[in-house]
């Protein structure tokens, strides 16, 4: 599932041939995603410019110069596909249309955009820009990670007094937006903080060291990504998915990667989901 690192890789992505392009074409092929598309959507978006590309958490908004903005998520397995690119930067020829092709822009500038999602739990909306935060899957989120709000002490008093385990009060959306997974696992790991530990539990300067550890972890994922589109290039066109190397993220039974540290990573499940976590390392 990507995480706020793959869809900030896949706005990057999409940057260069959305902002400031026309629309001159959105094929609809089916009624709906995760949830029906908005009425009319095709005719709504069709001859509309993208003013801005922009990230909400693991949402992208294309703000549009009608007034509107176009929401995307990606959803579980949601990937988005550049062809028949002319600014020279994605060389893909456009490809014979695919079963799971849900939505299909077409640019003034010659690319074609594809959102291919087989289990399609995506969606898209669209809703005025002005009132954009309000929107149902925006409202309740919290800060970004990366952005001035997400601060030491805004942690700490998230935190302070929950009897849930910080691994789970990481994930809640209302505390910080965004962060999966995959990222809070690495986080945990670098700042030696148990997954199972109490969030209410953990002295506040050790939670205030985790904020700046959130956003290293998360900036260097996102780095990745960056490399990954130069490669995707002369790939494939295909955006949403880079590799990107662990500490202990799916690595259960393989060696700590603290130096002098001779423990196993180890897997959990909490909440239905698996955390890993080095047992000598995280306290
Ligand atoms: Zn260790």
């Amino acid at each position: 599932m990507p995480e706020l690192p793959e869809v900030e890789t896949v706005r990057r992505g999409l940057s260069p041939v959305m902002e400031g392009a026309r629309i001159t074409r959105a094929q609809v092929n089916r009624p709906d995603l995760r949830w029906p598309f908005p009425p009319d959507m095709s005719a709504r978006l069709a001859g509309t410019r993208v003013e801005r590309l922009r990230r909400r958490s693991k949402y992208i908004l294309a703000d549009l110069d009608t007034g509107e903005s176009l929401l995307i998520h990606l959803g579980m397995s949601g990937r988005m596909l550049i062809s028949g690119d002319p600014l020279g930067i994605f060389a893909h020829e456009h490809p014979a249309a695919e079963k799971h092709d849900h939505v299909v822009f077409d640019m003034d500038n010659g690319a074609r955009i594809t959102f291919n999602d087989p289990r399609r739990f995506g969606a898209m909306d669209l809703m005025p820009t002005a009132t954009a935060d309000l929107h149902p899957l925006l409202a309740k989120i919290g800060p970004e990670p990366l952005g001035n709000q997400f601060s030491e002490n805004h942690l700490i008093g998230a935190l302070r007094g929950r009897n849930m385990p910080v691994k789970s009060a990481l994930l809640d959306q209302k505390i910080v937006a965004g962060l999966g997974n995959i990222y809070v696992c690495e986080a945990l790991f670098r700042a030696g903080i148990s997954p199972m530990r109490k969030a209410g539990r953990i002295a506040e300067k050790r939670v205030a060291r985790l904020v700046p550890i959130i956003r290293d972890v998360l900036s260097e994922a996102i780095e990745a990504g960056g490399s990954s589109l130069r490669d995707f290039r002369q790939a494939d066109g295909e955006l949403g998915y880079f590799q990107h190397r662990f500490d202990v993220y799916g690595r259960e039974g393989l060696k700590c990667r603290t130096e002098g540290c001779e423990g196993p990573v180890k897997r959990i499940v909490q909440s239905g989901r698996s955390s890993f976590f080095c047992g000598q390392c995280q306290r």
